[in-house]
């Protein structure tokens, strides 16, 4: 196979060459993370006052977690590290769930963040003959602009469609001849569900390739989203405290995404029992920026569990891979005294042939125990008023759920289109159990 680079020299650097880069990175990041109120406060009582005070890159481990309650705590300002006239752009979260947090960006870090997009881009063996559809929304949320200045980066023809408008979507796929999209896989699969009905055929399309990601999604809904649209789907991850997207991606062979290591310091960490993990355990992704001037983050917690891969890749990139995300942790749930992630119920689901392409995990409260209710679309042609060809797939479903996470669920089907869509980030989980 033919391997593309964007930036061969680092993507191929020897470990010890990356080690030398990570440690001039780290100190430059931590002379500038002393530059915000927030990090001299936190860097006080690590003996850390200066760059010189980092020999190795174990000194990182003196320096305390950041988490995603710091950034809201640091909000506005408490984390800018540069005067506001160095700075061209700021992000921030949605807010939905409390205040918001905001990185900013200097030239050098939108150029840092385009550089990352781009060598993810050509990773998967697209090139400047390529038409890029940006199905991210544009906006405060980065998995608009990210990729957007990454695919310009790399020639690129770039349709900035943003999220939403389906009928458009597809119209500007087939008259422009898309050959790539970037979408969230919620979203791929509510496009690909809706070929046929906006009157089109697969073959006025012309993809052949898919970057999926800002929500966690199963091996098992790649494979669909593959089979039923004929393309190839590559995992992309990323989030707005590490820039946006760019951060991971799968190259050619698409097992797990090389994680970009002179711009980020990837640490494992297990939340439960308190310590740091190695390489192939499952934990939370702790991340350190390398590059970043406007708005440095020490071991951030990402929040996001996954598994860290150091075994070489046939790509030939010396930088390590991390696993599909299995969820975030805060995301599981603990049904009647079982752990279980949604992406767990979304794998099961997703190996069921008659399963559609949008689903719903609800979870209530019945008496003293929580009743898990799963619903799903199925395809139209099911409900042929046969009850029981119905009923026997619900058996299935609950058997397969039953044997794979421990509970029976309820299982409701619904027709095509018969749950909400959502064009950005999905919400599956309902969960309407009281807090206490
Ligand atoms: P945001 O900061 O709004 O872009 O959200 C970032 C979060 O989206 C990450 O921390 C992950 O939880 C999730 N995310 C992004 N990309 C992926 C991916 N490829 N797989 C699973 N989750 C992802
Ligand atoms: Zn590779």
């Amino acid at each position: 196979m033919d391997i593309q680079y964007w930036n061969r020299e680092v993507e191929t650097l020897d470990r010890e060459g990356l080690a030398r880069l990570q440690l001039k990175g780290l100190k430059e990041t931590v002379d500038r993370a002393l530059q915000t109120e927030f990090y001299k406060r936190r860097l006080q009582k690590t003996g850390i006052r200066s760059a010189d005070d980092i020999r190795s890159l174990d000194d990182l481990k003196k320096i305390p977690y950041t988490t995603k309650n710091d950034l809201r705590e640091a909000y506005p300002r408490g984390l800018l590290s540069v005067d506001t006239d160095r700075v061209v752009r700021l992000h921030t979260s949605s807010g939905t769930t409390g205040t918001p947090t905001v990185i900013y960006h200097t030239t050098e870090d939108l150029a840092n963040w385009t550089e990352l997009c781009a060598r993810g881009i050509v990773a998967t063996g697209s090139s400047n003959r390529d038409v890029f559809q940006n199905m991210m929304g544009y906006g405060l949320f980065t998995g608009g602009l990210g990729l957007h200045y990454g695919a310009e980066t790399v020639g690129m023809l770039v349709i900035p469609s943003s999220s939403g408008n389906t009928a458009r979507q597809l119209r500007l796929m087939k008259d422009f001849q898309t050959t790539v999209v970037h979408v969230t896989p919620s979203y791929m699969l509510h496009i690909q569900s809706r070929i046929e009905p906006e009157g089109y055929k697969r073959e006025d399309l012309n993809l052949k390739k898919a970057y999926l990601g800002a929500e966690a999604y199963s091996e098992s809904t790649r494979r669909k989203i593959e089979e039923l649209m004929g393309i190839d789907a590559y995992n992309s991850y990323g989030m707005s405290e590490m820039n946006g997207p760019g951060v991971a991606f799968e190259c050619v062979f698409k097992d797990s995404m090389h994680i970009w290591e002179d711009s980020y310091i990837v640490e494992m960490y297990d939340a439960a029992r308190q310590r740091e993990l190695g390489e192939d355990e499952e934990g939370e992704l702790v991340l350190t920026t390398l590059r970043r001037t406007a708005t440095p983050l020490l071991r951030y917690r990402s929040g996001d569990l996954t598994v860290l891969n150091g075994a070489p890749c046939r790509c030939g990139r010396t930088h390590r891979r991390i696993a599909r995300i299995k969820g975030r942790t805060d995301d599981m749930l603990i049904i009647n005294g079982v752990n279980v992630y949604p992406s767990q119920i979304e794998s099961i689901l997703m190996k069921i042939p008659e399963v559609g392409t949008n689903y719903q995990i609800c979870i209530e409260k019945d008496g003293s125990l929580d009743r898990l209710t799963v619903k799903t679309e199925i395809y139209s042609k099911m409900f042929t008023g046969d009850v029981q060809v119905l009923e026997e797939l619900k058996r299935r479903i609950r058997e397969q759920m039953k044997a794979a996470i421990l509970i029976n669920p309820a299982v409701e089907l619904h027709e095509p289109g018969g749950l909400p869509v959502y064009e950005g980030k999905a919400k599956r989980v309902f969960d309407t159990r009281p807090k206490d």
